[in-house]
């Protein structure tokens, strides 16, 4: 057990209830958008343009614009945000909350305004909700649905032709936690911009956890002050004042520590990084009244997410299906490859991914070195380039299914970026490819 400094006690919450009042003032037009949205998705699905989710949130806006606010009145909402981890955190919490009652959650990743009006829409009576929303959607979700917690992840470069600077985003952040003094903040103690977002606030209420990241790429300056850090992780202060918060919660060698007891969390999906989001999740559920073992239990059930994590067979190969789509997602994802086993890199670079494949460069891929490598993709020559200057032996081949008849045959990690995840994962279904987890 990692030594755990300077505990303190979470601060006082309001008292969690998970049964809210059924008087939702949603009103008869706000029903005709819902039901209009919901034609808009079904005629997609049908016409196969997709599973109509966004389209369904569109339609309904666009005829009702205040449809988020009307939805979510009389819930309790979470809503989780931050760069990576997102989606993954809102379904254990997800899967914790629902050991109390229905939540409605916008369980596809659609986490944006039309995203969150759809989630609400397909659950109109759950009482609570949990939401996953992009960081530059945060402050007008945050708006619409006042909500009772807001789990802040970590910040760092992701889709650089689309995102703003970090410490702009971090600024964007604080603004939506100020303009909502009685929210409760769950917020990443190791990140410094969270940290700096969630502190800006006077009367901010905030439980921290201490996730332990592996990636401080983002945070080598103060965001408050503009010097250097000093320390990362645990560690880190800044000579102006700004430092490392003491966690009420610490995610450590597969459990969760809160005020000296620990709480053993067995997640079925890999890695620190999971066990961080597990234990912010543990810590979200609690406030909303779920005990935190409960809250364990229902999470290590969790097989895989929206796919990811998934194992697939397909043609003698086992793959293991995982997701990283800018340098930190990249970096955690490194710690649960196997040294050994084959690597398929796919990486597109479509409007959802951000055009600007740039990131790649700051990607260690020198540690994947000494492993049969293919790069694939829409994008596999800008792959190619950087695993060449790398130094890692590798093949490119754009078609991924063709891709993976260079590697050998048994145990393979797939590691996708956004799009590149999606498409092969529809087409490993329709190729015959069976999920064996
Ligand atoms: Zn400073």
């Amino acid at each position: 057990m990692a030594a755990v400094r300077g505990w303190a006690r979470p601060p006082p919450m309001r008292p969690a209830r998970l049964v809210s009042s059924p008087q939702f003032r949603r009103g008869w037009w706000t029903w005709v958008a819902m039901r209009a949205g919901l034609a808009a998705g079904w005629l997609s699905r049908r016409l196969g343009l997709g599973a109509g989710v966004i389209i369904r949130g569109r339609v309904t806006l666009a005829l009702c614009p205040s449809a988020l606010s009307r939805l979510a009145a009389g819930r309790r909402v979470v809503l989780v945000s931050g760069t990576n981890g997102k989606t993954t955190t809102s379904h254990l919490l997800a899967a914790a909350l629902r050991t109390a009652g229905p939540v409605a959650h916008n369980a596809t990743g659609a986490n944006m305004g039309d995203g969150a009006v759809a989630a609400l829409a397909a659950d109109p009576d759950a009482p609570v909700a949990v939401l996953e929303v992009d960081e530059l959607h945060l402050a007008a979700v945050a708006t619409a649905v006042d909500p009772a917690v807001v789990v802040l992840l970590n910040l760092s470069r992701d889709q650089l032709d689309r995102g703003s600077e970090v410490r702009a985003v971090a600024a964007a952040l604080a603004g939506a936690l100020s303009a909502h003094p009685d929210t409760v903040t769950v917020a990443n103690a190791d990140d410094p911009m969270v940290v700096w977002a969630a502190t800006q606030s006077p009367r901010a209420s905030t439980v921290w956890v201490s996730t332990g990241g592996r990636w401080n790429g983002d945070a080598t300056s103060c965001p408050r002050c503009g010097t250097t850090l000093h320390g990362n992780g645990d560690r880190w202060r800044c000579r102006c004042g700004l430092a490392r918060p003491a966690p009420h919660w610490v995610a450590s060698e597969a459990a969760a520590v809160r005020d000296r007891h620990v709480i053993p969390v067995g997640l079925r999906l890999p890695g620190q990084f999971n066990l961080g989001n597990a234990v912010t999740a543990m810590a979200a559920a609690e406030l909303m009244g779920v005990d935190p073992r409960r809250a364990a239990a229902a999470m290590s059930l969790l097989p895989d997410v929206a796919g990811r994590y998934a194992v697939v067979t397909y043609r003698e190969r086992e793959l293991r299906l995982l997701l990283a789509k800018n340098p930190a997602g990249w970096a955690e994802m490194l710690g649960v490859l196997d040294e050994a086993r084959p690597l398929l890199v796919v990486v597109n670079a479509r409007e959802a991914d951000g055009r600007d494949t740039s990131w790649l460069w700051d990607v260690p891929f020198e540690e994947i070195a000494g492993r049969p490598v293919v790069a694939a993709g829409e994008h596999c020559a800008d792959v190619g380039v950087r695993l060449t200057y790398a130094g890692v032996e590798h093949a490119t081949v754009a078609d991924p299914l063709a891709a993976l008849a260079l590697l050998p045959t048994g145990v393979v990690d797939v590691v996708a970026n956004y799009t590149a995840f999606h498409q092969l994962r529809r087409r490993l279904t329709a190729a015959g490819g069976e999920s064996t987890r």
